[in-house]
This record gives structure tokens, C-alpha cells and sequence, in this order.
């Protein structure tokens, strides 16, 4: 049965403060601040009447995994005062649709489509928080970078002034098995202190984008700082996900 908008809002509703609430338990059993982890509303296939719907429940940002979706979701939501992140790998040809809207970048793992989207940022006037990528369980269905890899990548980062590192994102392995998902997580916390130690100071990495609506309790008991969740939002997508990475699903 279809719900109606009232409906749909409260489902919305419900869910956000179900998965906040589960975000606040684990930090407050870890110890951590529960306003420590973000909590970003991932969209893709979510239409965009019914995000008309998640902005009145509350949701200000949305991520995006592909270019083209998220922007025509912005046009058509250009009357709401939304943030948008994209969180998905972006061909460096398509540099200059992100440069337009996009807040922030999560999917950062080439040093030419870094060089691109500086110059399309510099053209447009803009500046976007960016993370870096990291395939932290080295399968090869996943982006990002190998983990040997992101200490010489960064520091080459300095070079890109509209690109304000912020951090870093991963997928952690798709798994039932708990110390597989963890020991991703757990990489990228090391990755994490290495590179606050040896980065260029100009450089942030206070932020950890990892966790998503399987694995999000998981993650912040890990120290993200930042959880990316969609279908325990939104409901279950109707696209398989290897829609998004090839391999998996
Ligand atoms: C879809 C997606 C998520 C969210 O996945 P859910 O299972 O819907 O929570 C997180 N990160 C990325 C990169 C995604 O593409």
C-alpha cells in the first residue's frame, strides 16, 4: 500500500531517530561524544519528490553516489537550502558538474581528477570539503586507494587550494563475519593517526567517513566520525548493489 505524504514523513522521522539513537548508545558505551558522529542521509534512487519529504524530517544533507542523479536532484531541489555530498567515484570528465553544487566530495582517489576539480572549483569561485578514498579491504571490486598508497598521495594534496582535505572514506568489506568489517575500520583509524603524524600541517584528517545502515554501530565504536546510511532511512533499494560496485551483490 502506498503511504501518504504524512505517513511518509513519520516513517522518515521514526527511522533517523531510530539510527541516532543507536549511534548515541555505542558512543556513549565507547566513551565518545554522541554529537562526535554525522549522520549522512544517503539518497541515491530516493526520488525527489520523496526527498521533498526527508528535508521537512529533518534531512539538510544528502549523498549522492552518482554525478548525474545528484544533479538533477539539486535542480529540481534548488528551492531547499540542501547540502549535497557525493560519495561515489566521478570520472574526471565529469569534474565540472561536482564543481557546480557539490559541498563536499567523499570519493577523492586520483591526483588528476584532484588537478580537474581544482581548476573547475577555481572557476567557479568555490572551495568543497574532500575526502580521500581508501580501499581499506583491498577487494578489487572496490575504489579508492591501497592503503601503502595514501601517504605519497597526500602530499600532494597542498596543491590543490579549493580542495579542503578533511579525511578519510571507505567501504568496508561486505561481510557477515564482524572481525573482517572491523579489522577495515581499524586500518582506517591507523591510516588515520600515521597521517596525522606525517601529512602536511595545512592538511586535515580529523574526519573517518565509514559505516553504512549494515555496519554503522560497528564503524562508530571504530571512531567514525562520519556514518553514510540509505536504506535504514529510506527502505530497501530496488537496485541490486552492484549497480554501484561491480562485483558485489
Ligand atoms: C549507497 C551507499 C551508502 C549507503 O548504503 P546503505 O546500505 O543504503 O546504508 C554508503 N556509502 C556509499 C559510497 C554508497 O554508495
Amino acid at each position: 500500500m502506498e503511504l501518504n505524504e504524512e505517513q511518509q514523513l513519520n516513517q522518515i522521522k521514526t527511522n533517523l531517530e531510530t539510527v541516532k539513537k543507536r549511534i548515541a548508545e555505542t558512543c556513549i558505551k565507547m566513551g565518545r561524544e554522541p554529537s562526535s558522529v554525522r549522520l549522512l542521509p544517503v539518497t541515491k534512487t530516493v526520488p525527489a519528490e520523496r526527498l521533498r519529504i526527508a528535508h521537512a524530517a529533518g534531512c539538510h544533507e544528502m549523498g549522492e553516489n552518482k554525478i548525474q542523479e545528484a544533479r538533477e536532484k539539486s535542480e529540481v531541489l534548488s528551492d531547499l537550502n540542501i547540502k549535497w555530498s557525493i560519495i561515489g567515484h566521478l570520472q574526471t570528465n565529469k569534474a565540472r558538474y561536482l564543481a557546480r553544487f557539490a559541498n563536499e566530495f567523499q570519493a577523492l582517489d586520483s591526483l588528476k581528477l584532484a588537478g580537474e576539480l581544482d581548476k573547475r572549483l577555481q572557476k567557479e569561485g568555490r572551495a568543497i570539503d574532500v575526502y580521500v578514498q581508501v580501499n581499506s579491504s583491498g577487494e578489487t571490486s572496490k575504489f579508492g586507494l591501497a592503503p601503502d598508497d595514501v601517504r605519497d598521495f597526500v602530499m600532494q594534496l597542498p596543491n590543490y587550494s579549493s580542495l579542503r582535505i578533511k579525511g578519510l572514506m571507505t567501504l568496508a568489506i561486505f561481510s557477515t563475519e564482524h572481525d573482517r568489517v572491523r579489522a577495515c575500520f581499524v586500518r582506517m583509524r591507523e591510516i588515520q593517526a600515521m597521517l596525522r603524524q606525517e601529512a602536511p600541517a595545512e592538511l586535515l584528517f580529523d574526519e573517518l567517513s565509514m559505516g553504512m545502515s549494515g555496519d554503522y554501530e560497528l564503524a562508530s565504536e571504530e571512531g567514525a566520525t562520519v556514518v553514510r546510511v540509505g536504506q535504514a532511512i529510506f527502505g530497501k533499494r530496488p537496485l541490486p548493489d552492484s549497480h554501484y560496485w561491480p562485483g558485489v551483490g
